[in-house]
Order: C-alpha cells, then sequence, then structure tokens
C-alpha cells in the first residue's frame, strides 16, 4: 500500500500545468513542462526522473512558488500556489549552507527568515532535536568546513525538517555524494521521513534511488517534459534499514522498466536551445 492509495488528501494537484521561462536575449519563449496533471498526497515520497533539461527542477520550483504556471493550475492544499512559504522547504544538491556558520546556526535560520510565533529558546531545542535526528549530534557547533559532504548535506536536511514544512522538496540531494555515503543518506532519509510522515517531492538521476525511496516514480519525457508514466514502487518499508533491497522480488522487473523508459527518453532528445516559433 502507497499513500496514493491508502485514502491520504491530496496535497499538491497539479491539473493541466504547461510553464516555462521567457529569454529575454533572445526574446523567446523557452517551454520547460507541458500539461502536466499530477497529485502529490499527503505522506507520498514522490521522486521524478528523466532527462537532463526535461523540467524537473522546474516542477520543484512551481510547487516551490518560484516559476507561475503560463496554463493550467497548480494548488497546495486546494488553494493556487502564489510565492514561496514556510510549508514547502527545499534541499538542494550543492547542499547551500552557510560557510560561516556552525551547525546549529545553519539550522536555525529559516526561524531567522520567517517569524514562526516560537520562543528563541524553543528554536533552539528544536534545531538541536533536529540536528540529532539526522544524526549530528554533539557537532552542533562545528564549521561546514570541518565537516564531510554527506555530514553537509545532513544538515541541509536537517534545516529543510526543522520548521516541519508540509513537503520536503528536493533536489537531487545526493547527486554530489559518493556511493557509499550515498547509501547511509538514504537510509537516514527513509527512517526520517517514514517517522515523520514527510511528504517529499525528490529528484533523482539513479533508477536505484528512485526504487529505493520512491512510493512512486514519475518519469518525465525530454523537454518540453510531460509525464510519460507513473511507476509504482511496491516494495514495503523500511526498504534500506537491512541494506539489500535488489534482492527483493520485484527489484530487477521495476528497474528494467524504469530503465526502459528513461533510456527512450534520454535518447529520443532533440537538442533544442529555443522553440521554434515562438516569441516572447
Ligand atoms: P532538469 O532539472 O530536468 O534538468 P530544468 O527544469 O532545470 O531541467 O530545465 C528545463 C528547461 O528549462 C531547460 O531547457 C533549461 O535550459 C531551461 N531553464 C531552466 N531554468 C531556466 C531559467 N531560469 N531561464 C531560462 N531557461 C531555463
Ligand atoms: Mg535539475
Amino acid at each position: 500500500m502507497t499513500a496514493s492509495d491508502n485514502g491520504s488528501r491530496p496535497l499538491i494537484v497539479a491539473e493541466n500545468l504547461t510553464c516555462g521561462y521567457e529569454l529575454e536575449r533572445e526574446r523567446k519563449l523557452l517551454t520547460a513542462l507541458v500539461d502536466i496533471t499530477l497529485t502529490v498526497h499527503e505522506g507520498e515520497f514522490l521522486v521524478l526522473v528523466g532527462p537532463s533539461g526535461c523540467g524537473k527542477t522546474t516542477f520543484i520550483n512551481v510547487i516551490a512558488g518560484l516559476v507561475k504556471p503560463w496554463e493550467g493550475t497548480i494548488t497546495f492544499e486546494g488553494k493556487p500556489i502564489q510565492g514561496t512559504g514556510p510549508n514547502r522547504a527545499m534541499v538542494f544538491q550543492d547542499y547551500a549552507i552557510m560557510p560561516w556558520r556552525t551547525v546549529q546556526q545553519n539550522v536555525l535560520l529559516p526561524f531567522e527568515l520567517r517569524d514562526h510565533g516560537i520562543s528563541k529558546d524553543e528554536t533552539q531545542r528544536r534545531a538541536r532535536a533536529m540536528i540529532s535526528d539526522v544524526g549530528l549530534g554533539g557537532f552542533e557547533d562545528s564549521y561546514p568546513h570541518e565537516l564531510s559532504g554527506g555530514m553537509r548535506q545532513r544538515v541541509g536536511i536537517a534545516r529543510a525538517m526543522v520548521t516541519q514544512p508540509k513537503v520536503l522538496l528536493a533536489d537531487e540531494p545526493f547527486g554530489a555524494l559518493d556511493a557509499m555515503t550515498r547509501e547511509v543518506l538514504q537510509g537516514q532519509l527513509e527512517t526520517l521521513v517514514m517517522n515523520a510522515g514527510q511528504t517529499v517531492v525528490f529528484i533523482t538521476h539513479s533508477i536505484d534511488e528512485a526504487i529505493a525511496l520512491g512510493d512512486r516514480v514519475a518519469v518525465i519525457s525530454h523537454r518540453p517534459g510531460t509525464i510519460r508514466e507513473i511507476v509504482e514502487v511496491d516494495i514495503p518499508r523500511p526498504r534500506l534499514a537491512e541494506g539489500e533491497i535488489t534482492g527483493h522480488p520485484k527489484h530487477g522487473e521495476l528497474r528494467e522498466h524504469l530503465w526502459s523508459l528513461v533510456k527512450d527518453e534520454a535518447f529520443g532528445a532533440k537538442d533544442v536551445a529555443v522553440d521554434e516559433g515562438a516569441e516572447a
């Protein structure tokens, strides 16, 4: 059973969403995503895969409120998304943590940027608890340069989750990590997300990561991105606590299916920088 069929509420609903960018220099429009209809349910872990440039980051930016729809709608808890908000938090591939701040100070940042109506003592307490939840207890006063890449990304995750956002938007968060660290962080993220009932939209280039983490995997076609297929990952959790999920009977078949979809898209891609005929 996954979040999509256990009766949980729709959280993010995109209907016939089309969007893109105005290329000012060329005075053209670049269409990034076309006619996306997709629902993210509360508590669901949705993974997006697809060739480079297909619009995955754009989709996350639409949810974050940084990119606006040209056509169609995108709603969050039933209301059109207008701008950024504390209910949606981002985790970035390059961690985006501040080198001049300690771990604790980095994790406190969201409370400084926006008033969450809680006392200073309480924010300190929550930051410490979150740092411990991501396995960094004892490193509160360390600076980023004293940490490994995996530890830095755990700071990034703690900073995103400390305010208990409704959804975590993760853009290839483990893309810069070595394979072993990546596996460790996948397991820790699964545990964190399961414990918190956190909704996640997660971008990856790795089919194995998609199967390890996703309740569903949405395969996006090459640009302009459309949804090629949504694949359900019907493997029980926790998948990673015990290590090997590759031994699961469904794993091989899922992997093959996702690979064939992604390969199709990657090799079918046309390398066009700008849409012909579209004038801004
Ligand atoms: P992905 O994350 O799947 O690699 P993106 O969403 O980053 O893809 O990009 C989709 C398309 O939109 C690409 O063709 C990219 O060049 C273009 N694009 C992304 N961001 C911008 C921007 N800020 N301005 C203009 N074009 C952009
Ligand atoms: Mg991207």
